[in-house]
This record gives structure tokens, C-alpha cells and sequence, in this order.
């Protein structure tokens, strides 16, 4: 049983994964408590990480600690009818050739007992579900390994849900981008400033505010290293793409799961196809946006202001195009022949150094907490984060969990290690659009 908090006020900024999560449980957990729910876009934000089509839903970490999250997420996903609707359990192939399958395996035995999943030699993946992985590029696949248990969720349409089951909660939305903390001499924060020059007052304020959260710190704290994120959250961002299957392609394909190809050649993940026939690919070769901020005169990655640049549009570098591109031509080979590309999308997260989040009151800044730290693979959780920071709220997260996602830690293990930026947009929109 959960403690009762005295009645207190919270603004929750951001309304991602993170943020919608967190006002459902924290409403649920004290209804007496005023909540509001702050974000500078009409919900879901187009320009949120957690805005998409779809995203994986896994349970198949290295790491048992999330593994264990994961597996949570999954019966809330498979069972609650808020997140039940939009959940399609698929399953996934993963290609590798460093032995990870075999560690998730041995971590479902223990902590299930058994595992769900299975080592799946090539030529059975490559003739399994209509043959449609058949004519990808499997050069280097030692062994794949197959989840049966995976799957992908309607990411708007979920979200949405738990949005609405928030608000029907009582918890209140605001449509406001939020310029500024107000943060006294004390280090103690009281509330927000927004773009258009409000102040909104709370007794609690929650980041969630993902790719953007070292941006506000810095805005708010231009000349204290010690409020800001330093390292310890760096906006990165990755590409996707989706095609339309022509309708009389739909069947080969409909028993196609999520495809994880993780060789050096490829990099890079396939969703759907949705009902509406759309095929999603991700690349994981991510990247950084590191431009000057003025008010704390130092570089910072912050993802850019063009809206086109943060959802789905033409408006992504050639090259960028052509890695995603890449994904879909090695997943399906001559399957995808001739089948364009509709959209694009650049779609940035907030990454931590190790991937695990970082839930944690703000050491130097009293009333203040961060809820961020999605490293790529964070939207599957949306059905638990929130449970987690109101446990960190109260200061009921047990040591390994405080320790891990505290906000200064040593960082250790790695939940998500294959997406870390390799590169620059800058350089990218300079140099690789010459070349590409
Ligand atoms: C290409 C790609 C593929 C991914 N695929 C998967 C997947 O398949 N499975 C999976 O589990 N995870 C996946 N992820 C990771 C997942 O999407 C993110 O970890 C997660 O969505 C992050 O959620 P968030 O709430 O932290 O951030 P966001 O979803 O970005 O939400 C932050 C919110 O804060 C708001 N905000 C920020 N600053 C302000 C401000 N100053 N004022 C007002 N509002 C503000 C924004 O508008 C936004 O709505 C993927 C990520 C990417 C980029």
C-alpha cells in the first residue's frame, strides 16, 4: 500500500510516454491531488518521441533488470482495455551475430522459468511467415531468435487512451510551451514560465519533457552547471520511413513480424504492416543536433525548431533517407521492388549515457523532478513509467532502481547500447547531402 501524500499540486510538463503515464498514476494514486498536464502541442505532440505509427513492444532485454519492467508492460498490454485495443502481438525475428538471443534466453528462464522464445536457424526464417523475409540481406546472420511474444502497439491511439483516461481522471490539460522554470536563489522551484509569458505555480514540477529537457534546464539556469543536465541527457535523433503496401501485395506480408536486423549492414528495425497496408522502418544509426544556446553560451543537442524536422515529412537529409531506406530494401529485398516511400520522419529522444532513465528529484533544485532518459526503447513502457515515478515522487523506489535511474550515478550495464550517435546533423545536412 502506497502512503497518502498530503493534497499537493503538480505540473507535469511534457505529455509523452513519460508525462501521460505519470498523470494517469499519480491521479489514481491521490485523487486529491490538482494535476496539470503541460504541453506546447495539440496531444499527442506530432513532435514527440512518442508520437508514430507504431513502436515495438518487447520483454527481449539483455538486462534482467529491464527485462522485468518489460514483462510488467506486457500483461498490462495484453490485459488493461486502455492499452489492450492497440496491441498487435506479432512477434519478432532478431538477427545478430553476437549471442544476445542466447543471454535472453537465459533470462527469461530465469526470471520465468521458461523461455517464450527460441534460437530460429536462418533458412527457417528466411521460409517462415509467407517467405516474406526470404530475399532479405542475411549476410553475417549467425542465428536468428524468435519472440513470439513481441509485437507492436498503435502508438497515437494508445497514447491518446492514456491521455484520456488522465483527464477523465480529473487530471487537467494546458496547452502551453513552457519557456522557463522559476527557480528562486534558494534552488527552489515554484512553477513555469511559458513562451507567451504565463506563470503557472505548483508545489511539484515533473520533466517530462524528453529530447528538449537539457534545453529547458539550461534556459532556466543559463549560469549553473549544477541545475543543468550536463551529459547526463543528450537529445539524439533517428529515421524512419513508411510505405504503402498496393493492396495486392497486403497478403504476402500479413503474417510478417517485427524484423530486428542488427548486422553491421543493416542496423535497423521493421514494424506492420497496419491494417491500412503500412510498412514502418527505423534506422538505428542515430544522431545529435548540437547547436550554440546563446543564454548559457555553450552547445547544446537540441532538436530543431523546423516542425518538419521533428515529424514526418520530405524535410530529412538525403542520406539520412537513404540509411532508412536501406533498412527496407534488407528487410524485404525484391518484395519492396518499386513500392515507394511516403514520408519520413527525424524522431528525437533524450538518451543517457547507459539508456537507463533517469527518475529522480532534481539534487539542487528543490520541487523539482526529471522523468526522462527514453533512449529509443522507452515508449513500450507506458503502461508501468508512470507507477515508477510516483514511487520515485514518494521516495519509494527501492536501492537498485534509485540507484540506477538517479541522477548522478555510475553508469553501468546498458539497455539499449546499438543506438548510440555516431554523428552530427550539421555534418550530416553539410557533408551528406553533397554526397548523397
Ligand atoms: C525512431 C525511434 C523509434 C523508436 N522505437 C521505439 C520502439 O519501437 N519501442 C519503444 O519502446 N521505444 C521506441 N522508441 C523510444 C520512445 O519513442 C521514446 O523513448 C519515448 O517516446 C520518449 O518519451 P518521452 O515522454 O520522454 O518524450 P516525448 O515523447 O518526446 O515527449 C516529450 C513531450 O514534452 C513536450 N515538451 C518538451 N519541452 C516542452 C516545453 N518546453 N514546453 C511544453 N512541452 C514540452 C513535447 O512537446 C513532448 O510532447 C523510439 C524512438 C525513436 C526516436
Amino acid at each position: 500500500m502506497m502512503s497518502s501524500l498530503p493534497p499537493s499540486s503538480y505540473l507535469i510538463i511534457g505529455a509523452g510516454v513519460f508525462g501521460a503515464s505519470t498523470a494517469l498514476h499519480l491521479k489514481r494514486s491521490d485523487s486529491t491531488a490538482t494535476i496539470s498536464l503541460v504541453d506546447g502541442g495539440p496531444l499527442p505532440n506530432t513532435s514527440a518521441a512518442s508520437h508514430d505509427i507504431n513502436k515495438i513492444i518487447r520483454a527481449d532485454y539483455e538486462d534482467v533488470f529491464w527485462m522485468r519492467i518489460a514483462l510488467e508492460a506486457i500483461h498490462q498490454w495484453k490485459n488493461n482495455p486502455i492499452y489492450k485495443p492497440y496491441y498487435h502481438k506479432t512477434g519478432m525475428v532478431y538477427a545478430e551475430d553476437m549471442g544476445i538471443a542466447r543471454k535472453v534466453i537465459e533470462n527469461f528462464k530465469t526470471l520465468c522459468g521458461a523461455s517464450p522464445s527460441n534460437i530460429m536457424s536462418v533458412e527457417e526464417a528466411k521460409s517462415s511467415f509467407n517467405g516474406v523475409f526470404s530475399d532479405g540481406n542475411w549476410t553475417g546472420v549467425k542465428e536468428s531468435y524468435w519472440s513470439p511474444e513481441t509485437g507492436w502497439a498503435e502508438a497515437d491511439h494508445a497514447l491518446k487512451s492514456v491521455i484520456q483516461a488522465a483527464l477523465d481522471h480529473g487530471v487537467s490539460y494546458r496547452e502551453s510551451a513552457v519557456q522557463k522554470l522559476i527557480i528562486d536563489k534558494h534552488g527552489i522551484c515554484s512553477g513555469i514560465i511559458t513562451e507567451s509569458g504565463t506563470k503557472m505555480m505548483a508545489d511539484h514540477i515533473i520533466l517530462c519533457t524528453g529530447a528538449r529537457t537539457a534545453q529547458l534546464l539550461a534556459s532556466s539556469a543559463p549560469h549553473n552547471k549544477d541545475i543543468q543536465t550536463g551529459g547526463r541527457l543528450v537529445a539524439a535523433g533517428a529515421v524512419s520511413c513508411a510505405a504503402r503496401l498496393p493492396a495486392p501485395q497486403r497478403d504476402l506480408f500479413q503474417a510478417a513480424p517485427v524484423l530486428f536486423n542488427a548486422m553491421e549492414h543493416t542496423r535497423g528495425e521493421s514494424l506492420g504492416p497496419t491494417k491500412d497496408g503500412v510498412l514502418k522502418f527505423n534506422s538505428e544509426l542515430s544522431f545529435t543536433n548540437n547547436v550554440y544556446h546563446e543564454e548559457s553560451d555553450q552547445m547544446i543537442s537540441i532538436p530543431p525548431t523546423a516542425q518538419s524536422q521533428r515529424t514526418w515529412s520530405q524535410d530529412v537529409p538525403q542520406i539520412l533517407k537513404d540509411d532508412v531506406r536501406r533498412v527496407m530494401t534488407n528487410t524485404y529485398g525484391k518484395q519492396v521492388e518499386g513500392i515507394e516511400v511516403e514520408s519520413y520522419r527525424m524522431c528525437w529522444d533524450s538518451l543517457t549515457p547507459n539508456q537507463d532513465w533517469i527518475l529522480s528529484p532534481h539534487p539542487k533544485v528543490r520541487n523539482l523532478y526529471i522523468a526522462a532518459g527514453g533512449s529509443f526503447h522507452s515508449w513500450k513502457f507506458l503502461p508501468v513509467i508512470g507507477s515508477c515515478v510516483v514511487k520515485m515522487l514518494r521516495g519509494e523506489l527501492d536501492q537498485e532502481h534509485a540507484r540506477r535511474w538517479g541522477w548522478d550515478r555510475r553508469d553501468e550495464g546498458g539497455a539499449n547500447t546499438v543506438y548510440e550517435p555516431g554523428r552530427d546533423l550539421g555534418d550530416i545536412t553539410t557533408h551528406g547531402d553533397a554526397a548523397g
